[in-house]
């Protein structure tokens, strides 16, 4: 049914009722956190079998009508994306990749059984958010707009088989400066829990992944630590990723390791732009598996100098200390690496259009 293209889906404006004033957009600005403020839009695009997606509007955001029988709230059928818009060193707005989230988005829908979204009905929806939206930019040198695309399944059935009604919504939040002052290293508890199976749905970014995730990222944070790490479900042995970032290995030789999209590690888009910016400064980068046990011996032999994570919302974070059952190790001095603080350097200077870009991620709005 996704047939239609953006230019026959006209996005309908309502009129907001309320929006914030300027002095309470003002305090949240000023410290806004991560994820828990919002600005005064939504998007909504419905979705249904027969008409395909219709009704776009740009609407006050607020509370959402469901059928307390809707799909979603008994097998979760739901769907996300993770993206920010930037405001830029010459101050406008851009995206860095949108498409690439569009495409991931779909990918996500196949695995769930939900329908696709065309790509440029996505990218035109967080396009019109944030021009909806552009006073919701915290004013601080880095600060970024947090945008938040899902589908959820909201017929109101109990049969188990992909609902025929769907909404694609997004919201968006204001995000503070991550790189004031340098990410701190991290503390990783290595989990007896697993995050994804091969056959599941580890490379799909559903809310029910996360689901699963909650109680391993809770023991976790129980005994001290800051994120959690995952191995993979078969041996128990191999390095998958953490709740929310992918991993990457350093090597005493200038080499980088990471491991490969196997279907039980999320494609993250931070991953594949650092695996292509280490590439443009000459470095090897093998997309391959690598062990826990290897990682100790290697962090203990000097063959292995710093490890990091990366994701949309923290774009790059060192981890300074692993623990398991089996004991602990620290990476490097425990602080960030040098490989680290570099990469995340040229991919923040890349999406602030502080640098030159490339591969053309960037698009300006
Ligand atoms: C979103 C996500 C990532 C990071 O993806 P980015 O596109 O880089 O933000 C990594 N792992 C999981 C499980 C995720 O959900």
């Amino acid at each position: 049914m996704a047939t239609i293209a953006a230019e026959r889906l006209t996005f309908t404006r309502l009129p907001h009722p309320a929006p914030a004033s300027a002095d309470a957009r003002a305090a949240v600005l000023a410290n806004p956190g991560f994820g828990s403020h919002f600005t005064d839009h939504m998007i909504v695009i419905d979705w249904s079998e027969g008409r395909g997606w219709h009704d776009a509007v740009i609407a006050p955001r607020g509370p959402i009508a469901l059928d307390p029988a809707a799909a979603v709230l008994h097998y979760a059928q739901e769907i996300f994306e993770g993206l920010k818009a930037y405001r830029q060193a010459d101050g406008g707005i851009a995206l860095f990749r949108p498409e690439a989230n569009a495409a991931r988005f779909n990918a996500s829908a196949t695995r769930l059984a939900m329908p696709r979204l065309p790509e440029d009905i996505f990218v035109e929806a967080v396009k019109q958010i944030v021009a909806a939206d552009k006073d919701w930019f915290p004013p601080v040198e880095g600060g970024s707009l947090y945008l938040r695309p899902f589908m959820i399944a909201t017929e109101a059935f109990l049969g188990v088989r992909p609902a025929k009604e769907y909404k694609f919504i997004i919201i968006a939040s204001p995000a503070g400066n991550y790189f004031k002052s340098g990410a701190p290293a991290v503390s990783l508890w290595v989990s007896e829990y697993t995050r994804a199976a091969p056959g599941g749905t580890g490379a799909a970014k559903c809310g029910g992944n996360y689901a699963a995730s909650l109680v391993p990222t809770a023991e976790a944070f129980a005994r001290g630590h800051d994120q959690v790490l995952f191995l993979d479900a078969a041996e128990h042995k191999w390095i998958e990723e953490l709740g929310g970032m992918n991993l990457f290995f350093v090597m005493a030789d200038g080499s980088i390791v990471t491991p490969p999209l196997t279907g039980t590690i999320l494609p993250g888009i931070t991953r594949e732009s650092l695996i292509a910016l280490a590439r443009d400064e000459g470095l090897t980068v093998r997309e391959e598996r690598y062990s826990l046990g290897q990682w100790r011996d290697d962090t203990t032999s000097g063959q292995l100098v710093e490890t990091f994570a990366c994701g949309t919302a923290a774009v790059v974070t060192p981890v300074g200390k692993v623990c398991g059952e089996d004991g602990e190790f620290t990476i490097g001095s425990g602080g960030p690496g040098q490989l680290t603080g570099k990469l995340k350097a040229r991919l923040v200077a890349i999406q602030r259009g502080e640098a030159p870009d490339p591969h053309g991620w960037v698009m300006k709005l």
